[in-house]
C-alpha cells in the first residue's frame, strides 16, 4: 500500500480544525438528512450562503424509530473515529450529549472478548454511547444552532443536470413540486438512494455497484439497567473465525442496549426467552448480568443482506458539483460498526476538498479520490477481506491473535477497527515483530457465562 493512501488517510481522519480558503458558494442542497447529511450540511455551512437539507421525515426530530431509518433501533456503536469527527464539527458536542443522558464509555468501563478471551484493555480513548434515534436528536439540535442551515421536509424526486453538471434538485413538499437550483448537491440520501438512476437516466455514466461480504441478522434487545449497575458499561463478544457476536451497551434513559448478531443462516436471540438464554448460558459473565434485569419492550430484528459499495470515482463521466456521502456511496457489514464513521470521514474529506481550492466547474475527482481511500478500507474490514496473499494473511491472523493479549498490537489494531488510522499501518516491522512474538504467550483463560452452558433455543 502506498504511503500516499495511509497519509491521505491521516488527513482525513484528523482531528485539527479546517485549514485553507474557504471556498464561497450560493445554494448547496443537501438531500436526506440523517446523520451523513446532516455532517456535509456542517460541512457546507463554513462554504454556502445557504445549505438547505431536503429530508422526507424532516419535523421535530421523533424520539423512535422513523421511517427513512427502519434500522434506528438496532444498537449503533460509535467508534473512535465517530467521536472524534463530531466533535470537531460541533466542539463541545461530547459534553452536551452527555448532559442530555448519553454515556461515555472508557477503558476501564468496557470489555471485549475473542471467544470468551478477555481481551488487554487499552487505556485512552472514550468514545460516545446512545440510541441512534438520540444520536440523530442530538446533531439536529446542533445543526438548529447553525444560522445558514435549514432543513425542509419533504421528499426528494429527481435532478436536473446541464451538459457538465448538476444544477438544480426536485422534491415534494406539502403535495406540491418544487425546483430549487443549487451551486452543490450533496447525496446523502442512503443505500437506496436513486441519483445513480436519475443519473443514467439523463445520459450519465452508471456507476459500478460491488456486493461483497455475507447477509447479517441482528437481534436488539432493550433492558433496564439500575444506576448502581455502572462499572461495565460496554462489552463485545467476537468469534473471529466467524465475526458472528454480541455487545451490550449502556445508553440514555438507564438502559442497556443489546444485540446478538449471525452471519448468513444464523439467526440468534429472536424472542425473548432465546435473547435472555443465550445472555445467560452462551456469552461471559457481564452479558447474564444485564439479563437479570427487566427487558423492556420485544426484540427487534433485521437482516442485511449484503455490504455494497458504488464506486463513482469510477465513473469516466460524471457530472461537475455533485458529491455523494454516506451509504449512498458504501453500505457496509454493520457489526464492524463503520457506517456513521464514514459517513463522518466523508465530510472531512468534503471539507478538505472545498479549501483545496477546487473549480467546480469540473467533477469533484479529488473528493472521490480521497472517498475510495476511506471507502477501500473499511471495505476490507467489512467484508473480511483485508488482504490478498497467503502470507498476509497469515500475518493478519497472527496480529489478530496479538491483539487479545499484548497491549501494542491491540492499540494499533484498534487505531484500525476504530478508523483513526489506515488498515496498511498494521504491517509495520514494530506491529508485526510484537505479534510475532506475542505467540509465545498463553492466551488467558475464558470468562464463562453466568449459568452452565445449555443448549439454546434453536434460531
Ligand atoms: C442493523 C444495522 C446496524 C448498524 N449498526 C451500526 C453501528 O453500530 N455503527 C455504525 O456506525 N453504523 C451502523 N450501521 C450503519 C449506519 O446505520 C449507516 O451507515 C447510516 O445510517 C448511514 O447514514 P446515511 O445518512 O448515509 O444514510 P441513512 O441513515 O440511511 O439516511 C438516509 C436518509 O435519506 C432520507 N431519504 C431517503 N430517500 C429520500 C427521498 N427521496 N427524499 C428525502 N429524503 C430521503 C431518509 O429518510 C434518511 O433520513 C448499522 C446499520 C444497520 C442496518
Amino acid at each position: 500500500m502506498p504511503a500516499t493512501t495511509v497519509t491521505t488517510f491521516a488527513r482525513i481522519a484528523s482531528d485539527l480544525p479546517p485549514r485553507g480558503p474557504a471556498l464561497r458558494l450560493d445554494t448547496a442542497i443537501v438531500l436526506g438528512g440523517s446523520v451523513a447529511g446532516m455532517l456535509a450540511a456542517r460541512v457546507l455551512a463554513d462554504h454556502a450562503d445557504t445549505v438547505l437539507i431536503v429530508e422526507r421525515d424532516g419535523g421535530p426530530a421523533a424520539s423512535g424509530t422513523r421511517a427513512g431509518v427502519p434500522h434506528g433501533n438496532q444498537v449503533h456503536v460509535l467508534l473512535a473515529a465517530f467521536t472524534r469527527q463530531i466533535e470537531r464539527w460541533f466542539p463541545g458536542f461530547t459534553g452536551r450529549a452527555v448532559a442530555g443522558g448519553a454515556v461515555r464509555i472508557t477503558a476501564e468501563s468496557s470489555r471485549s472478548y475473542a471467544n470468551g478471551v478477555p481481551k488487554v484493555s487499552i487505556g485512552d480513548r472514550a468514545v460516545l454511547s446512545m440510541t441512534r434515534p438520540y444520536l440523530e436528536q442530538r446533531i439536529r439540535a446542533e445543526l438548529a444552532a447553525v444560522p445558514n442551515v435549514r432543513m425542509v421536509t419533504g421528499r426528494v424526486t429527481g435532478l436536473e443536470f446541464d451538459r457538465s453538471a448538476v444544477t438544480a434538485v426536485r422534491y415534494e413538499a406539502d403535495g406540491a413540486g418544487v425546483r430549487q437550483p443549487a451551486g452543490l448537491v450533496v447525496d446523502a440520501l442512503g443505500r437506496g438512494s436513486r441519483v445513480t438512476d436519475w443519473l443514467t437516466a439523463a445520459g450519465w455514466h452508471r456507476p459500478p455497484m460491488l456486493r461483497g461480504g455475507d447477509a447479517v441478522n441482528y437481534a436488539t434487545a432493550v433492558f433496564q439497567r439500575p444506576p448502581e449497575q455502572d462499572s461495565v458499561r460496554r462489552a463485545a463478544a467476537l468469534d473471529p473465525a466467524t465475526g458472528e457476536g454480541a455487545i451490550f451497551q449502556s445508553v440514555e434513559g438507564d438502559r442497556y442496549l443489546v444485540m446478538q448478531g449471525g452471519i448468513g443462516d444464523s439467526r440468534p436471540g429472536g424472542t425473548a426467552e432465546d435473547m435472555v438464554s443465550r445472555l445467560r448460558h452462551l456469552l461471559p459473565e457481564p452479558f447474564g448480568r444485564v439479563a437479570e434485569n427487566e427487558l423492556i419492550g420485544e426484540v427487534v430484528t433485521y437482516r442485511l443482506v449484503d455490504s455494497r459499495r458504488r464506486d463513482f470515482w469510477a465513473c469516466t463521466q460524471f457530472p461537475a458539483r455533485l458529491i455523494p456521502v454516506g451509504d449512498a456511496v458504501a453500505s457496509l457489514n454493520p457489526f464492524y460498526g463503520q457506517g456513521l464513521s464514514s459517513a463522518a470521514l466523508h465530510a472531512s474529506a468534503l471539507s478538505l476538498y472545498l479549501r483545496s481550492a477546487p473549480d467546480l466547474d469540473f467533477p469533484a475527482r479529488d473528493y472521490l479520490a480521497m472517498q475510495k481511500v476511506v471507502v477501500d478500507a473499511a471495505w476490507a474490514i467489512s467484508t473480511r477481506s483485508p488482504e490478498t496473499g497467503d502470507a498476509r494473511r497469515w500475518i493478519v491472523r497472527q496480529i489478530v491473535r496479538a491483539a487479545v493479549v499484548d497491549c501494542f498490537v491491540a492499540t494499533a489494531f484498534a487505531d484500525v477497527t476504530q478508523m483513526l488510522k489506515h488498515p496498511a499501518t498494521l504491517f509495520t516491522p514494530a506491529v508485526v515483530a510484537r505479534a510475532l512474538l506475542a505467540r509465545l504467550r498463553r492466551l488467558p483463560a475464558p470468562v464463562r457465562p453466568i449459568a452452565g452452558r445449555v443448549e439454546v433455543l434453536s434460531s
